[in-house]
């Protein structure tokens, strides 16, 4: 009976690991790594923004500092432009190197535009600085898109007079103190009546006492209302491995499906269907809209009103997504979370090519699209307590039985796995499990001293096969897992490996 379980424990090491192509398995060892030898990382930083509300006056002022910014940024792209015009007939080689404009090279020239032309020297000179620097980010990314093969990027475009002109105020410049924050100016340069650049920050904040890194005055062009974007940094507790851990399998049924290590327990949380209550209204209105002439005021009018409906389903959505992610980290008491890696999902699935489940694929990658975001609200609140997430790849794991590794090919449609071997147990939970065993064998195979990690997996199969063993059949559908005794092939007590 012992016997029988070492060879399905080595059944689990061998079938988790040989699911793994070997960039996937190279990839998910250096994840558990981070268990191993916890790395300092680079400080957390989180973004929030807050609404604020310029009196007249102060939004002239805003206007003219943005204003500013654009004709730096424009100048800066005629520059680059020019240059390029210059060169591009020219093989590599020959082109006039020295004189190619950089962000470095512009912006040692802001001191001398600000002496020639004064107007710059109203505002706070990051604020330039950073127009400059936004030039050579849209440049960058302009020039990974083209290098990735997509012929249709576009090279940056001068800004326009219309919109705002964002700016940004890189550590220095701006003073919080409460609910308050001002911003250095110098507008106008001489004047006892100065207009001083101070707001009241609305709604919530997250920030205060807190490392602020950035600030940024944009704003919103459709409703002329004016935001900050805050970049802080939180503070952190340090990660210590404490033994214990939580597998969560994520899907778009069940958001959540998590087992622990330490006393076997699954839980699994259904994702909330805001989308039952707001696409019958999504519809009726979209309907008729229709009926109207399109850009017509009333057609305006019903567009308006859906566009709102949907932002309400998308921030009930993220709401969500927040309440269940720190309620999973604040009650795991596994300091290591680890979560199948999405990626590998939508991949597996987009591979198969099926055309006529384009529109299914397209729900399924929207979907994954959202549970993407999850898995970064878990990560970042994990890591403000203390905690990690790990990715794994999780190909293979809603196929196999956690039990006995059986693979059979399942139809989506089935949620329960009802295996020859005699479990019966929700797909999801399994998923979760599986991911689980393929983190402890992992571990044991990153250890050089083997034996002890991979007490991990005996253990935990224990743990879970056993207390699920014990419960009858009626509470076990209500928990998810459990035995049947009618195909039952093992007896559960073998499990109980001293
Ligand atoms: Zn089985």
């Amino acid at each position: 009976m012992l016997a029988k379980e070492h060879r399905l424990t080595k059944k689990v090491y061998r079938t988790l690991i040989a699911d793994l192509p070997k960039n996937e398995l190279e990839k998910a060892l250096k994840q558990v790594q981070q268990v191993l030898k916890p790395t300092s990382k680079k400080p957390l930083q989180l973004t929030t923004k807050v609404k604020i509300k310029p009196i007249k006056e102060q939004e002239e002022i805003l206007w003219i500092l943005a204003e500013n910014c654009r004709l730096v940024y424009n100048f800066a792209l005629a520059e680059r432009k020019k240059w390029w015009d210059r060169s591009q007939h020219l093989p590599k080689k020959k082109r006039d190197k020295e004189n190619k404009p950089t962000y470095n090279k512009q912006s040692k020239q802001l001191p001398k535009l600000k002496e020639k032309y004064p107007r710059y020297q109203q505002n706070y000179s990051k604020t330039l600085q950073y127009a400059l620097r936004q030039l050579e980010a849209d440049y960058r990314s302009f020039y990974a898109l083209r290098n990735n093969g997509d012929k249709e990027a576009q090279p940056p475009g001068f800004k326009g007079k219309k919109y705002f002109t964002t700016m940004h105020y890189n550590q220095k410049g701006f003073k919080i103190e409460g609910r308050s924050i001002t911003f250095t100016h110098f507008y106008p340069v001489k004047d006892a009546e100065k207009v001083v650049l101070s707001f009241e920050m609305q709604g919530k904040l997250t920030f205060t006492d807190k490392k602020v890194k950035q600030v940024t005055i944009y704003q919103v062009h459709k409703t002329k209302e004016f935001y900050l974007s805050i970049i802080y940094e939180p503070s952190t507790q340090e990660y210590q491995d404490n033994g214990i851990y939580q597998a969560i399998d994520l899907g778009v049924m069940n958001i959540v499906a998590a087992v622990n290590s330490h006393e076997g327990k699954t839980i699994i949380i259904k994702n909330k269907r805001v989308d039952k209550y707001w696409q019958p209204k999504i519809e009726e209105v979209q309907k008729k809209r229709d009926y109207c002439k399109k850009y017509s005021n009333r057609w305006h009018w019903y567009n308006n009103k859906l566009s709102k409906m949907n932002v309400k389903q998308a921030n009930q959505r993220k709401d969500f997504q927040h309440k269940i992610s720190k309620k999973i980290v604040e009650n795991a008491k596994a300091n290591t979370i680890i979560i199948g890696d999405l990626n590998v999902k939508v991949m597996s699935k987009s591979l198969k090519g099926d055309k006529k489940n384009d529109k299914s694929l397209h729900r399924n990658m929207q979907s994954s699209g959202s549970l993407g975001r999850f898995a970064r609200f878990l990560t970042y609140k994990a890591e403000k307590r203390g905690k990690i997430v790990i990715r794994l790849s999780e190909r293979g794991t809603s196929k196999n039985c956690c039990y006995c590794m059986n693979k059979e090919n399942r139809l989506l449609s089935e949620r329960t796995i009802s295996c020859d071997c005699g479990l019966v147990i929700k797909r999801d939970a399994s998923g979760a499990v599986n991911i689980l065993q393929r983190f402890f064998t992992l571990l044991a195979l990153s250890q050089k001293r083997l034996v002890v990690r991979q007490r991990l997996l005996k253990d935990f199969r224990e743990k879970f096969f056993t207390t699920h063993s014990q419960t009858s059949n009626e509470s076990s559908s209500k928990k998810g897992v459990g035995w049947t005794r009618k195909k039952s092939k093992v007896n559960v007590n073998s499990l109980r490996v001293r």
